[in-house]
């Protein structure tokens, strides 16, 4: 099989609920920037990085899929992924100028679509082809619940649907308030709602610093928070060691570092206990492969965040013996041929052949933007 050429979209969804921020973006649209690669034996591969919908960045994603990586890959047999894969990431001239950002954004789109053909070759579901079995069970607990814009009503009642309608066994709010205090009572106010038996997560989305994060984190234990996200700047290796030393609730990152060596600094030192690659920011499924095996040597979870709405990752997560939890958000579930699916507060495994990514055919006409 040969690649015989490839195409680019954007996709801009709006977010399904009310306006949304946390400590640190504000959210209205959800982009998909992304890759068709087309073949000689008339398969095609979809894949797609994952931004906050700005179309300028996301138009240098789609241009260096196009010009930078595009003559490199036609030809070429898309079944030989990671060697593929190796080829591109060490590729001289692109690796000077970016071996993370937006040239790793869009490799990791590429190889996406890549694992896409190779399953879809294959007929099979991707996390098939990884091995893993459809007897597996991933728990899916809610982010879109918990967004720091929202009063405390809201927050709380929001809370309690996600739980006790939709059946969620996990749900995450977001914390980094100026005044940690107010993030303390929102805490409080949620375990209360949703009793001891459904797990809570926070996160700040690397906005405190470290002494703020130390009196917030140290505070976290008397609620059973299961993990503490992002509670300091993403690069910070020693911060989050030592506030991982000094705090008993768990740290979780990983959904803003790009590649696989990152990973290993802060896993080696013991600085984060929950491991959140995300497969639309490390290179790929290959890349989220590697740092997923390297989280299981080290006796250590992995939870993706979301880049991808679910759709790639609910694959590799039936397929690694460290995932046995998922981020659920829905917002591009209108865009996909088989969207994520969560009943009985797991989801549903999938069962067309591919990686879960194919679009819908309306999709690029409804939310395409040029
Ligand atoms: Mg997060």
């Amino acid at each position: 099989m040969k690649i015989t050429s490839l195409d680019t979209f954007i996709l801009h969804v709006p977010v399904t609920r009310r306006a949304i921020a946390d400590s640190t973006h504000q959210v209205t649209h959800w982009a998909a920037p992304g890759v068709m690669l087309h073949t000689d034996q008339g398969i095609t591969g979809f894949g797609y990085s994952g931004t906050h919908a700005h179309l300028p960045a996301d138009r240098l994603i789609t241009e260096c899929i196009r010009a930078c990586f595009g003559p490199l890959l036609t030809g070429q047999d898309p079944t030989q992924v990671r060697s593929l894969w190796s080829k591109l990431v060490h590729h001289p001239p692109l690796q000077w100028v970016g071996r993370g950002g937006i040239t790793h954004l869009a490799l990791g789109a590429i190889d996406i679509a890549l694992w896409d053909i190779k399953a879809k070759a294959a007929g099979v579901p991707l996390w098939r082809l990884l091995g893993g079995s459809d007897q597996k069970r991933i728990e899916g607990y809610n982010t879109d619940g918990g967004w720091l814009n929202w009063d405390d009503q809201t927050l709380v009642s929001d809370c309690r649907r996600l739980v006790e309608v939709e059946g969620f066994r996990g749900v995450k709010i977001k914390v980094g308030s100026a005044d940690y205090r107010r993030d303390l009572d929102r805490v409080e106010m949620v375990r209360k709602t949703i009793g001891f038996n459904t797990r809570l997560m926070v996160d700040a989305n690397g906005r405190w610093d470290l002494p703020t994060a130390l009196q917030a984190g140290s505070r976290f234990q008397q609620f059973d928070v299961t993990w503490f996200e992002e509670p300091i700047w993403y690069d910070d290796v020693e911060g989050h060691r030592r506030l991982a030393e000094s705090i008993a609730t768990p740290l979780a990152l990983g959904e803003q570092l790009y590649l696989l060596d990152h990973f290993r600094q802060f896993i080696t030192c013991g600085a984060v206990h929950y491991v959140q690659p995300d497969v639309t920011r490390v290179a790929g499924v290959t890349e989220w492969w590697q740092v997923a095996e390297l989280a299981l040597a080290h006796r250590l979870p992995v939870v993706s965040h979301i880049g991808d709405m679910m759709q790639v990752h609910l694959h590799t997560a039936l397929a690694h013996r460290s995932c046995t939890m998922l981020e659920y958000i829905p917002w591009l579930r209108s865009c996909f041929q088989e969207p994520a699916t969560i009943e009985d507060g797991c989801f549903i495994c999938p069962k067309l052949p591919g990686a879960g990514t194919t679009l819908r055919e309306d999709a690029i006409e409804r939310y395409g933007v040029r």
